[in-house]
């Protein structure tokens, strides 16, 4: 199991040891799609016995309940139906977003559209509204949606000047030659999310932009008059720098030349705004070893993609000022 990591601040870290009443713990997770893993991803390395929708639906719901978010960002979600009813009988609401032409609606069984979904905790935050956003570029819509909660915390919190909090997630379009695209999508979100948040409230955005750090989107979010930090960016020493990888896995060729295509990249990220959000502590990714010569998904980690666990506190008035 990973651990949780070093912020700034030198805080408290030891899993366990946090969960303060007042602090939200906001899990992003791009979770893999059951109608896309099993043939289109070519996860070659992967057995197919761990790709089996049966298992993998509880090592999904494993690695969620551990680490017991208040708020989730999810991404590649083809079994709503499957994980809304649950996580309802545990405390949580939500809402899923499908993308308009998903992908997974063309594979054998397919289960329906992939698409984005928030969830967060009822006796922490009291739904205020809900969009959900096809994203455009160039006036026109794209296959990629947003899904926005604007929420209130609930008592518990009441020390808080924060009146507010905005909860946006996104899935950008993937593939390397798509970085145009990309940007125009994020700098849509972006748009929408100027115009929505006012600027007293707190304003969570999580995703996988499926962007490295040097792609235009990526700056589109640094450069936001939204005033948007990078949490994970508080992981390595300089304070300064993105994770080595969100994403580690090996897919087979399907060109004349075959072998296999390694791909360790940093594609997720959680964007806060540090006016009202004070990060407290965030989760490690697992090592090298941790993972495995074969990468993922595999019988351990149910995704391709790793979760990025980020806890923050709301800061009161004297703080915020
Ligand atoms: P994207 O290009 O955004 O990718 C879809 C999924 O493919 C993502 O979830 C992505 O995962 C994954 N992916 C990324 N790289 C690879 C790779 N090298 N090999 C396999 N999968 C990869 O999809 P769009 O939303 O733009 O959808 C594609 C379009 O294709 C749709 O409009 C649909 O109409 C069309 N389509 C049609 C089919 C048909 O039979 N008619 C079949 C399939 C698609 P991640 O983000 O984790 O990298
Ligand atoms: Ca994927």
């Amino acid at each position: 199991r990973p651990s949780w990591g070093q912020t700034e601040e030198g805080m408290l870290t030891q899993e366990g040891t946090l969960k303060e009443a007042c602090n939200i713990r906001v899990m992003q997770w791009n979770v893999l799609s059951q109608g896309l893993c099993l043939g289109r991803d070519n996860f070659v390395r992967c057995p197919k016995e761990a790709l089996q929708w049966n298992l993998r639906r509880l090592r999904m719901l494993e690695e969620i309940l551990q680490y017991d978010p208040d708020i989730m960002c999810l991404q590649e979600v083809d079994h709503f139906g499957f994980l809304c009813p649950i996580l309802s009988a545990i405390g949580y609401d939500g809402a899923f977003c499908p993308k308009p032409d998903s992908p997974a609606l063309y594979v054998k069984d397919s289960n329906g559209p992939d698409g984005c979904c928030v969830f967060y905790k009822l006796n922490k935050f009291e739904f205020v509204d809900k969009d959900t956003v096809v994203l455009k570029a160039d006036d026109a819509y794209t296959n990629q949606v947003s899904v926005v909660f604007t929420l209130r915390p609930r008592a518990l919190c009441s020390s808080s000047s924060i009146q507010q909090l905005c909860i946006a997630t996104t899935h950008l379009k993937a593939k390397y030659g798509w970085e145009e695209l990309r940007h125009k999508q994020g700098s849509y979100l972006l748009d929408f999310l100027e115009k929505k948040v006012n600027r007293s409230d707190a304003l969570l955005v999580c995703g996988d932009l499926n962007a490295d750090c040097v792609e235009p989107v990526y700056n589109a979010f640094v450069q936001s008059s939204l005033k948007l930090s990078s949490a994970y960016k508080d992981l390595s020493p300089d304070g300064a720098t993105e994770p080595n990888y969100t994403t580690w896995k090996i897919r087979g060729r399907t060109g004349p030349e075959g072998g296999e295509q390694h791909v360790c990249r940093t594609l997720d990220y959680i964007w806060y705004t540090d006016h009202a959000l004070k990060l407290k502590a965030l989760l490690n990714f697992p090592t090298d070893e941790q993972i495995g010569q074969d990468r993922l998904p595999s019988f351990r980690y149910p995704s391709d993609h790793f979760s990025l666990v980020a806890e923050f506190a709301l800061l009161k008035a004297t703080e915020s000022d």
